[in-house]
């Protein structure tokens, strides 16, 4: 009787075991990694999608197959990418057979399987000048596969293609980037769109200047070849290099319209670099102040608490005075923290309420070089009066 009992007890355990195994474990894993969302806010009439435009695979000299690079940008937060693998610099050609569109076409499966945005994009790979250029929204990469320079960028051109200039200062005297006469060409022939400013670890402030003066598109990207845990400390909350799109939706014709209206910012290490236009509102969605009213009596003084819900740690500095209270003259917003700022009344005598704002500028919100965005925080404070102040 027991013993029967006991085998009917294993055998259901063993059923249910089979069951649950059959159910979870059949595909030889039971969960297949985690996407870490990039925690920057969207904008009023835009959504902020973080792209990288710009990383190889084995169909030039990056170091891994298509299908990984959706992954990896899925993991990495990522909403939109192109694979650009270089035209004419092919060292794994005996290993692998040329085709610059095909990187695109095995990793567009892996990346619509997983909700992310891929666009088609090719190297122009040439010496300097013009230097590496990048085409994106091709029809056909084959197309640039040409002997002058001039017809590669044509044949992008026709395929309305969006060109931007890669990593203007790699290769040159203190990674300083250059303009050649073949660049202003392009400009005024309407060939070039935008300009690499932060490529991989590499900022170009010099990039970045021409941009504004020029009107070009501003453009971060992790050019990236190997894997890309072997180039970012994600473990250290790195992240890689990207744009910032500022896009109607995430579908290839709005990232393509808002690249060519120049709605971009970049995001490279713990800096946000980009027009006031967009750096002020990303600002403004990712701070909270949790109590705006604060009331100060005499000298004494009072905490602000403030939260930021972005992934940026932002790095205020005092920009100017105010007369009625004094502040702290740099200020860490860490992400994801609430943190105490200290005030304190300059005056025994004040009374009633007052809406102050307090003039900062924020260190790492870069709208142009070394210049940088201005914040206020705005706070409404009730001074009390002290008696027999000193002075
Ligand atoms: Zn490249």
């Amino acid at each position: 009787m027991k013993v029967n009992s006991l085998n009917k007890r294993f055998a259901f355990v063993t059923i249910v075991l089979f069951a649950f195994c059959s159910i979870f474990c059949t595909s030889g894993f039971s969960q297949a990694g985690a996407r870490t969302e990039i925690k920057i806010p969207n904008i009023p009439g835009y959504i902020t999608l973080k792209c990288d435009f710009h990383m190889h695979t084995v169909f030039s000299d990056g170091k891994v197959w298509p299908t990984i690079r959706p992954e990896e940008a899925w993991r990495q937060g990522l909403d939109a990418f192109a694979i650009t693998d270089h035209i004419e610099y092919l060292p794994f050609k005996d290993d692998v057979r040329p085709n610059p569109n095909r990187s695109y076409e095995i990793a567009k499966p892996a990346a619509q399987a997983l909700g992310l945005t891929i666009i088609r994009g090719a190297e122009i790979t040439r010496e300097m000048p013009p230097g590496h250029i990048n085409s994106i929204f091709l029809q056909d990469a084959n197309a640039l596969a040409t002997k002058e320079w001039r017809d590669a960028v044509e044949a992008a051109i026709k395929q309305k293609a969006f060109v931007f200039y890669n990593h203007p200062g790699w290769q040159q005297p203190e990674n300083k980037a250059v303009w050649h006469a073949e660049h202003t060409e392009m400009l005024e022939k309407g060939w070039l769109h935008g300009i690499e400013i932060v490529n991989g670890g590499d900022y170009y402030p010099l990039a970045h200047k021409w941009a504004l003066q020029k009107n070009l598109t501003i453009l971060g990207n992790s050019d990236v070849h190997n894997p890309t845990g072997l180039d970012y400390n994600f473990y250290l909350g790195e992240h890689r290099s990207m744009t910032l799109v500022f896009a109607e939706e995430k579908t290839v014709e709005a990232i393509k319209q808002a690249l060519f209206a120049q709605r971009t910012a970049v995001y490279w290490q713990n800096t946000l670099i980009g027009k006031a236009e967009y750096l002020k509102p990303i600002f403004e969605h990712s701070i909270q102040i949790v109590n705006p009213e604060v009331t100060l009596r005499g000298k004494g003084s009072a905490n602000i608490q403030i939260h930021n819900k972005s992934e940026i740690d932002f790095l205020l500095s005092a920009n100017g005075a105010v007369d009625e209270l004094s502040f702290p003259q740099q200020i860490t917003l860490y992400a994801g923290k609430t943190v105490l700022v200290k005030i304190s009344g300059k005056s025994g005598s004040l009374s009633g309420e007052k809406k102050i704002r307090i003039p900062y500028i924020v260190k790492n919100l870069l709208i142009a070089p070394e210049k940088h965005l201005r914040a206020a925080l705005a706070i409404d404070v009730n001074f009390v009066p002290t008696e027999r102040e000193n002075n």
